[in-house]
């Protein structure tokens, strides 16, 4: 104690923490970021692919592909700004992306797909048959039988993305707290106190960015969410003289190559608890996804797996001042695309800290909607 109150108090430093405790204390406000691990970014955030790919995971016109190409269009002037920032690369690639089939059965869902998008004014190719996709990935195997293409989808590299966001956010006066782990929030007085072990912060404004964990801290704010953790597991690969010039997005699975080389194919989708472990099951499915889809991945060197916990809530990304509290702003549950939502997140947690109340933008994803109020 003894120490003024914050502004702001961040609690979770994965990409959506980081994001918005840069965002906010590029404001001139005092922020303290909060995180339980012993480096930023620990958790799903690392284990991310990296993909931008609002095109391949958004399965509807609606709230949900508006929110995901808006922060799409935001992350290259992002990426730039990084890299002014704290000198990190964060390999922001405009590949480009296949969303191609094995099955004669899916054909028919990507037309669909297809046609929605255009009328969202989404850029993608026409049906595209196995030698029309090969000109574009060359390496397909003949199992592809169709697919379209997005030449505007990128990728990054999470790990840099988290790297840069920390090193940003400190440079902007971010206190970075790491090993701290948040065991409860409370109202004291017109403040909010954030318990850290003993320790006790006072803060005007916390944000709850806490993943797949953070039960207890919303159930003490009489909040009813439950973000459930999905596994995602992953596989790293580094062949011999393969380049991959694009995305490869199946029904099953995807590959795509960082700029080092590394391939990465993943994931898997798997409701564990929290356990983010690897399995020689996962494993192997990604490995004969891996195949089908790039058959000269065979013998590529084994570089390692990885998993991490994707926050799900079935409601999607719940984004917001809570309506109990409006001291209090969720940014929560942003399961397969929390690197390609992290800008948009940033700045409506931003507008709403700003404003008092919630931009027009967030209506579809407010807690008020979802826990009523
Ligand atoms: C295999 C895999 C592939 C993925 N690929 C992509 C992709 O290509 N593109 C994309 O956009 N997204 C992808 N995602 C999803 C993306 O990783 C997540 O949506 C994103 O990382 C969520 O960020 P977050 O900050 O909410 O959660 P996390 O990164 O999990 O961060 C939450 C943080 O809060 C901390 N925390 C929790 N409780 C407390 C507490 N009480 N006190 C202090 N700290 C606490 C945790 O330690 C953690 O660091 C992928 C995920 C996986 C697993």
């Amino acid at each position: 104690m003894g120490e003024a109150p914050f502004d702001c108090l961040v609690i979770g430093g994965g990409v959506i923490g980081l994001a918005v405790a840069r965002e906010v204390a590029r404001t001139g406000r005092s922020v303290a970021l909060l995180e339980r691990r012993s480096e930023p970014g620990a958790e799903a955030t690392a284990a991310a692919a990296g993909m931008l790919a609002a095109a391949a995971e958004a399965h509807s016109p609606g709230p949900f592909f508006d929110l995901a190409r808006r922060s799409a269009d935001l992350w290259p002037r992002w990426a730039e700004r990084l890299l002014a920032e704290s000198g990190v690369d964060v390999e922001y690639e405009g590949s480009g992306l296949l969303r191609v089939t094995t099955s004669a059965e899916v054909v028919g869902d990507l037309e669909i797909r297809r046609a929605w998008q255009l009328a969202q004014g989404l850029e993608v190719s026409g049906l595209l048959s196995l030698e029309e996709l090969r000109r574009e990935v060359p390496q397909l195997g003949p199992e592809v039988v169709a697919g379209l293409h997005y030449p505007g989808v990128a990728h990054v590299h999470s790990h840099r993305v988290a790297e840069a966001l920390a090193l940003a956010g400190t440079r902007a006066g971010v206190r970075l707290r790491l090993s701290a782990e948040v065991t409860g929030v409370r109202a004291r007085g017109d403040l909010l106190e954030v318990s850290v072990g003993a320790e006790r912060l006072l803060a005007r404004r916390v944000v709850v960015a806490t993943g797949s964990w953070g039960e207890q801290i919303l159930r003490g704010l009489g909040v009813n969410l439950r973000p459930e953790p999905v596994r995602g597991q992953m596989l790293a690969l580094r062949p011999r003289g393969l380049p991959l010039p694009e995305i490869v997005f199946g029904d099953l699975g995807y590959v795509l190559q960082k700029r080092s080389g590394l391939v990465l194919a993943g994931a898997t989708e798997e409701r564990v608890g929290h356990l983010a472990e690897t399995t020689l099951d996962g494993v192997a499915r990604l490995a004969a996804m891996a195949r089908t889809l790039i058959p000269e991945l065979g013998p590529a060197e084994f570089s390692g797996a990885w998993a991490g916990l994707r926050p799900f809530l079935e409601s999607g990304p719940v984004i917001g001042p809570l309506p109990q509290d409006e001291r209090v702003i969720l940014a929560l549950g942003h399961f397969r695309n929390g690197i390609l939502l992290a800008p948009v997140t940033a700045q409506l947690v931003r507008e709403s800290l700003e404003e008092g109340r919630e931009p027009a933008g967030l209506m579809a994803f407010s807690p008020r909607r979802i826990l009523g109020g």
